[in-house]
């Protein structure tokens, strides 16, 4: 695992003209320092830079952070070798897609507004988390294009007929498909598209070591539905210095017994308001997506403890 590090360096445009001057001499110094002086241009006023932790480049541009100064850091990125990915045995699996938007009445429609139509969620009168699906969810189906895997907003998985086909054939457990239909044409004919359910819920991940974050206020929890969630630890300080790192996920080992190909976490993430929880994947599942090319995720390995 390597952890790159994404600086921006850049000046105000609300600054006088001066101070502008001395800022674009001050970073392009700077890049002349870690060789990377190509990646000035005195026309745009910011220059994102990648750098990884621990490297020369990383020091100069760190000490280059401060208040005032013309560096900002905004994101650790922690980047998994084809190696470790290969050998982790479950792994979270996240989409780099919302292609699809969300259920076109959650969009487009507060409650009451359009007739006969409801919610494809139950949610909390209180919270607004969504205790339960009710209805199949109706999209704008033209948005997934050629993709075979989109999310929604709301990180509802969405499949392409052909990626529903494939799975119910692969022979990996854990989850269920349901049709997602054009909200022009609900319930006509073959559905459209599929929404992946996750049926299995994994046990609760091993705490310590896994974090929380501790500012955001805490496990936020709803007296009316019960309902927790919060987010994974992801503000760090270098220094005076704010960043975002997003720390593993851990379990215990004995996971593995009950962990089947695609499956839930058993805590909730994000705003009470749509909370959900996160999905892992087998080894398996992470192979059977490599080997048929499937495109628009991403995985990160989970960590196991005794
Ligand atoms: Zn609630």
């Amino acid at each position: 695992m390597k952890r790159v590090a994404h600086f921006s360096l850049g000046w105000s445009l609300a600054a006088s003209l001066e101070e502008q001057e001395k800022d674009k001499a001050r970073i392009k110094a700077l890049l002349r320092e870690i060789g990377l002086e190509r990646k000035f241009n005195p026309n745009r006023n910011w220059c994102p830079i990648e750098v990884e932790v621990g490297s020369r480049a990383f020091d100069v541009l760190i000490q280059a952070c401060g208040e005032g100064d013309v560096g900002h850091l905004g994101l650790i990125e922690r980047r998994y070798t084809s190696r470790e990915l290969e050998s982790a045995p479950l792994l979270h699996w996240r989409f780099t897609n919302q292609a699809i938007e969300d259920d076109y009445y959650t969009l487009h429609f507060k409650e009451g507004q359009a007739k006969g139509i409801s919610p494809y969620t139950r949610d909390c009168e209180v919270c607004g988390a969504p205790l339960e699906q009710v209805r199949d969810m109706w999209v704008r189906v033209q948005k997934m294009g050629k993709r075979d895997l989109s999310a929604t907003y709301g990180w509802e998985v969405i499949l392409s007929p052909r990626l529903a086909q494939m799975l119910r054939e692969s022979g990996l457990t854990g989850f269920t498909l349901r049709p997602v239909w054009s909200y022009r044409k609900p319930y006509q004919g073959n559905p459209p598209l599929f929404q992946l359910v996750a049926t299995s819920t994994l046990p609760p991940m091993a705490v310590p070591p896994t974090e929380f974050e501790e500012d955001w206020p805490r496990p936020r929890q709803c007296a009316v539905c019960s309902r927790t969630s919060q987010y994974i630890k992801h503000t760090h300080w270098w220094g005076r210095i704010q960043y975002r790192e997003e720390t593993p996920i851990y379990y215990p080992r004995q996971v593995l017994e009950v962990a089947q190909d695609f499956n839930r976490t058993a805590e909730y993430f994000g705003e009470l308001r749509g909370s959900q929880p996160y999905l892992i994947i087998s080894q398996r599942a992470y192979r059977w997506l490599l080997e048929h090319k499937i495109k628009g995720w991403t995985a990160e390995p989970i960590y196991l403890v005794e």
